[in-house]
């Protein structure tokens, strides 16, 4: 059979395109993970990289739905602000547009009457894996493969088109063929890697890599007391936190959320106990602050091939991530402003969760890899969507603009 469209990677991004493409076209969608949509938080090694440096923790979840089967759940919409700052080349206007049918596409209908695009908002909702939740094996147009490896593309003759592309499974090599486009879904990572080996024309990808370090920090009681007033204010509805305290109405720079202590440490009801009988004698505090900082580019952040570790015959990459000593200091001096204090150390800094930037958006061939449109430069009909797309790192969480890309990309295909 021929396909319209062959999407690499199940998470958020292919999950979202898949259902947003039209239903008479016939989609193929494959991936390398080896283990089915269940929702386990379980994570592994990075099939596809090689080295990373020690303080990055890149997650892998080797499950169809990609790292959706990891995530906290949380939903951010991008604010005003902030999408500007990060330069996206298409008008607010139009992300809301996508963001109201993602809304819908979500079900997220209560959140919806209290949406007020001028704020940023973080939300909660119990979604779990994307891939599951959009239940696309129902649909009769959609093909799904796990385990199967890109080995070969097939291009048309002048190389400015792909026509199919051969996957290696455990039996055996096979050449899936499609008429109109290739869309990479397969993450930060999984998107540089397919660039820097199979589309070569492109030299860009990678020179970037951008996150946003999560930064816990205990506090004391007064300044706890005071975030927890704040939060009653504008907790409106149970699901939505509101996070905008310390964020400067025009240019934000970080948010910053109150979050109990023991979360991530331990779930147990005997250390929770502990914790609260420390805060109320005062002794330790039950509360963090947790910091979310963007990040600007930086030479000391990149992704490269790695000439002597393979897969299936295509170089791994090698992962460098540093944060610079000014920058740290920068953070630290912003934190230390709110909760008044010299910190020395943090008590849990996150980062790896969210990789952005890799192969940015932009009008500029000489530095962007794929144009307004996510088309990749210098090919005909491959396209890119996820946060390696994302022109430059925010400090929102990632997946819901992720998703808007996929539905624009989708809404895009189907007119071209
Ligand atoms: C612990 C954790 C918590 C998080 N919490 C949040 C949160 O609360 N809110 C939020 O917004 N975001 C969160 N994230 C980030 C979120 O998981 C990602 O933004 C989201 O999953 C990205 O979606 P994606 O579809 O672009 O890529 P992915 O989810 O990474 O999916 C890519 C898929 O492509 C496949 N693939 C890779 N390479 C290839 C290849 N060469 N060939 C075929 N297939 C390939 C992979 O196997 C994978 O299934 C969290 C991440 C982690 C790890």
């Amino acid at each position: 059979m021929i396909y319209d469209y062959l999407i690499i990677g199940s998470g958020p991004a292919g999950s979202i395109l898949a259902k947003s493409l039209p239903t008479k076209s016939k989609i193929l969608i494959v991936d390398i993970a080896k283990n089915s949509d269940h929702y386990k938080t379980q994570n592994f090694k990075h099939p596809l990289i090689n080295f990373c440096t020690s303080n990055y923790k890149i997650r892998y979840s080797n499950r169809l739905g990609g790292n959706s089967v990891l995530w906290n759940n949380k939903l951010s919409i991008l604010s005003p602000h902030e999408f500007r700052d990060m330069g996206f080349l298409f008008s607010y206007d139009e992300y809301k547009k996508y963001s109201s049918e993602i809304i819908k596409i979500l079900n997220l209908k209560k959140i919806k009457k209290k949406y007020n695009p001028t704020f940023l908002e973080v939300f909660r909702a119990k979604l779990d894996n994307i891939f599951t939740l959009m239940n696309l094996k129902k649909n009769k147009n959609i093909k799904i493969l796990k385990g199967h490896f890109p080995v070969k593309i097939i291009f048309d003759k002048n190389k400015k088109r792909v026509k199919g592309i051969t996957f290696k499974n455990k039996i055996k090599n096979k050449t899936y063929y499609f008429k109109k486009n290739l869309v990479l879904c397969a993450g930060n990572f999984g998107n540089v890697f397919m660039i820097k080996n199979f589309f070569k024309k492109n030299r860009n990808s990678g020179k970037i890599l951008c996150d946003h370090p999560h930064i816990s920090i205990n506090i004391d009681f007064t300044l706890s007391k005071k975030f927890l007033e704040f939060k009653k204010k504008f907790n409106y509805e149970k699901k939505i936190v509101y996070e905008k305290l310390y964020t400067k109405v025009n240019k934000p720079l970080y948010t910053v959320q109150l979050k109990k202590n023991f979360d991530n440490k331990s779930k147990s009801l005997f250390f929770k106990f502990v914790n609260i009988i420390l805060h109320k004698l005062k002794i330790k505090s039950f509360y963090n602050l947790e910091f979310v900082f963007s990040q600007k580019k930086n030479k000391s952040r990149s992704i490269d091939l790695n000439s002597y570790s393979k897969i299936e015959n295509s170089k791994k990459l090698d992962v460098f991530y540093k944060i610079q000593k000014k920058e740290l200091e920068n953070i630290k001096d912003n934190i230390e402003q709110i909760v008044k204090r010299k910190i020395s150390s943090f008590s849990e800094l996150v980062i790896g969760n969210h990789p952005c930037c890799s192969n940015p958006m932009g009008k500029n061939k000489i530095s962007s890899v794929v144009d307004k449109n996510l088309k990749l430069n210098k090919y005909k009909n491959v396209y890119l969507c996820g946060s390696d797309v994302f022109p430059n790192s925010g400090l929102t969480n990632p997946t819901f603009t992720i998703m808007v890309l996929s539905r624009r990309l989708a809404k895009y295909l189907s007119l071209n």
